[in-house]
């Protein structure tokens, strides 16, 4: 019998059998693989997310290169905005809460429509 002084990747008992065996048993290769596909899930959300978010901020910019513009949300839409998707909170004292998409953020304004802004060195003090 081959024996190697490896341990299961999955429990990290030693394996007994051929060399470059990698679990001990089929349950644990199963597992091994299901944590595999799960990790992976999860990289492939963030990775999406963060495209998203890029775009979103890809977006602000382009309609609003210097900051403070106002326009129709239906154009941030679209040009392909996903409003569900932002960075941080950013609320004024007057009760305004401003959705950021990194350095870019906007305002939700009466009749449909959205204020663009840049984010400011003063806003870190009162970040949500
Ligand atoms: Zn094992």
């Amino acid at each position: 019998m081959d024996y190697t002084k490896r341990n299961c990747e999955a429990c990290d008992q030693p394996l007994v059998g051929r060399a470059g065996k990698r679990y001990c048993s089929n349950q644990c290769r199963a597992a091994a693989s299901n944590r595999r596909r799960s990790e992976d899930a999860g990289e492939r959300l963030m990775k999406e997310t963060n495209l998203k978010l890029r775009h979103n901020r890809f977006v602000l910019q382009r309609f609003s290169p210097e900051g403070k513009t106002t326009l129709k949300r239906e154009v941030l839409q679209v040009a392909g905005f996903d409003f569900r998707h932002f960075t941080h909170l950013y609320r004024t004292r007057q009760g305004n809460t401003y959705h950021f998409c990194y350095d870019y953020g906007y305002l939700l304004l009466e009749e449909e429509k959205v204020l663009i802004v840049n984010w400011q060195p003063y806003m870190e003090k009162n970040k949500v």
